[in-house]
């Protein structure tokens, strides 16, 4: 399956609640990837592939990532790639 995302699923727990708190903050969201590119950026992880991967699963800016990774709470036949990835990323709990 190619349908990994090119990022740990640790990481990716990261962003999905990096884009929650600045969603809740009146983030007003450009049309871009500006937030996952700099939290990309701040850990030193390669951009592209990340955006790519976030298009390929109906993501085409930040607002779009926070909506489809949403569904998870409610949608249980939502089976998308993304959705996946989040019910797996969102299950990981932090060590400490
Ligand atoms: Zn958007």
């Amino acid at each position: 399956m190619g349908d990994d995302p090119p990022i740990s699923y640790d990481v990716l727990r990261d962003l999905f609640e990096r884009l929650d708190r600045t969603s809740t903050t009146g983030y007003q969201c450009d049309r871009t990837f500006a937030l996952t590119e700099r939290f990309l950026r701040q850990r030193g992880l390669t951009i592209e592939p990340m955006i790519k991967w976030l298009g390929k699963n109906g993501a085409g800016c930040d607002c779009e990532v926070m909506m489809n990774t949403a569904a998870h709470g409610r949608a249980s036949s939502a089976t998308g790639p993304l959705t996946r990835a989040t019910n797996l990323a969102s299950r990981l709990t932090p060590a400490h």
